[in-house]
């Protein structure tokens, strides 16, 4: 029943028809969505406001985003932990069988080098973790991106990447952390493009503010999913599914954003935007 003057929302009848705000009122404070919407009503104009609490559905979001990755980390470390404990429990039957079993030396060798394995894996698998935890802010350096982006398709080396050039520029960014997302990028797009030999391409182009990365390939898309920047969800048998997080977070860290997306002409397209200026 308050009026949009009451919600101190007179500029909201003249703005874009739809916008997020961040609203308090008496015993609600959040996000809300403000909808805008002209109409004639016996031959006078109209303005219809809607207002709708978007916390529901943001929290809905936050929710599927840890079920998905509780997902992925139980699978990840259950994977590990069941023949752990399996083996284990069977190289203790071993132990206390009387007359102990002839090849009892073999058979503890063995599995206790499964342990070794499945544990080794656990803990790199936690190590890329601690990794994505703990990326430190940029330090932004003046970083020339021709260069840059040379260098990084020189490091591939199952094939040879296509560089198009763009225009020269240099922009203030943290060159290690720009190496390890382009470093990330390629090897992905290579992983697709081995699936179908075909290729691998990076482009840049500059709009008013922003240098704009394009890795492309012609591998065969982007599976299913809107899993792709979760940490740990990967298709690859040996892949750590942290990747294009941590692509990500380096992006958003610089002021930028990353996204994935499919080509019509068949494989994926990763685009990522960086500030110039820091
Ligand atoms: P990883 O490479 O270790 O699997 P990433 O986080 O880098 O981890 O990628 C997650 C998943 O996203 C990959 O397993 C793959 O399924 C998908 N993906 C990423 N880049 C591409 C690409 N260029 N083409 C097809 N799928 C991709």
């Amino acid at each position: 029943g308050a009026s949009a003057q009451e919600l101190g929302m007179t500029e909201a009848l003249h703005g874009p028809r739809m916008r997020l705000l961040d609203l308090a009122f008496p015993g609600r404070a959040g996000r809300f969505e403000l909808r805008r919407d002209a109409f004639r009503q016996g031959g006078r104009p109209h303005q219809l406001l809607v207002l709708s609490d978007l916390t529901r559905p943001l929290r809905e979001e936050e929710r599927q985003a840890w079920q998905r990755l509780i997902r992925v980390l139980s699978h990840e470390i259950n994977n590990s932990l069941a023949p752990i404990h399996s083996i284990a429990g069977s190289l203790g039957a071993m132990l206390h069988r009387d007359p102990p079993p002839e090849d009892l030396q073999a058979d503890l060798h063995h599995g206790l080098e499964i342990i070794a394995t499945r544990s080794e894996g656990l803990k790199r698998f936690l190590e890329a973790y601690a990794k994505l935890a703990k990326l430190p802010a940029p330090r932004p350096q003046t970083v020339d991106v021709g260069a840059w982006i040379h260098r990084v398709a020189k490091l591939e080396t199952r094939l040879s990447v296509a560089v198009e050039n763009g225009p020269n520029l240099s922009i203030q960014a943290d060159g290690d952390q720009l190496d390890q997302l382009l470093i990330n990028l390629v090897r992905n797009a290579t992983d697709a493009a081995m699936d179908t030999s075909g290729g691998v391409f990076i482009r840049w182009s500059v709009a008013p503010q922003h240098l704009e990365v394009r890795v492309e390939d012609e591998g065969l898309g982007l599976p299913i999913s809107s899993n792709l920047f979760v940490p740990f969800f990967t298709t690859k048998p040996t892949g750590s599914g942290i990747g294009l997080v941590l692509c990500r977070q380096i992006a958003e860290a610089h002021g930028g954003n990353l996204v994935m997306e499919n080509r019509t002409e068949g494989g994926a397209r990763a685009i990522l935007r960086l500030p110039i200026q820091a």
